[in-house]
């Protein structure tokens, strides 16, 4: 797509700060992050919004969501039991979609946002 800011990331015109890619899926850290980790999700095939998604789209962001577990382990915030069995660590899950629910990109990206406490805008 020709002026999409995600898909020249994708392409390598544009330079990202990546974590993680495969054939289908590239990952990189947000330039303006809400929390100590804060990535980006995206299908390196362009689709605007998931608002445009679906059932075919079931199975890319079936492994988009899927790939969160193994991004947490990488950043060390995955949800973790101490030794007396309390929860420590974790993150959030987001996609913005459409200009009521905040998306600012129109190229499909699921946010993750995570690490320590505070974060920007929380308690
Ligand atoms: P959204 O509001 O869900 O569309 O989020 C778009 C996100 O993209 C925002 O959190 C921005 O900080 C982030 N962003 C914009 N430009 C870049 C860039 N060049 N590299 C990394 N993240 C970006
Ligand atoms: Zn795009």
């Amino acid at each position: 797509m020709e002026n999409c800011l995600f898909c020249k990331i994708a392409a390598g015109s544009i330079p990202s700060d990546k974590v993680y890619e495969n054939e289908e899926l590239l990952v990189f850290k947000d330039i303006h992050p809400a929390a100590p980790v804060h990535l980006l999700i995206i299908p390196k095939q362009h689709i605007s919004t998931l608002s445009d998604c679906t059932g075919t789209d079931a199975g890319l962001l079936g492994r988009m969501l899927a790939l969160v577990p193994e991004l947490a382990v990488q950043q060390g915030c995955q949800v973790q039991q101490d030794e007396h069995g309390n929860r420590q660590g974790g993150f959030k899950t987001l996609i913005n979609s459409g200009p009521d629910g905040g998306q600012e990109v129109y190229h499909l990206h699921l946010h993750m946002i995570g690490g320590p406490l505070p974060w920007r805008g929380q308690r």
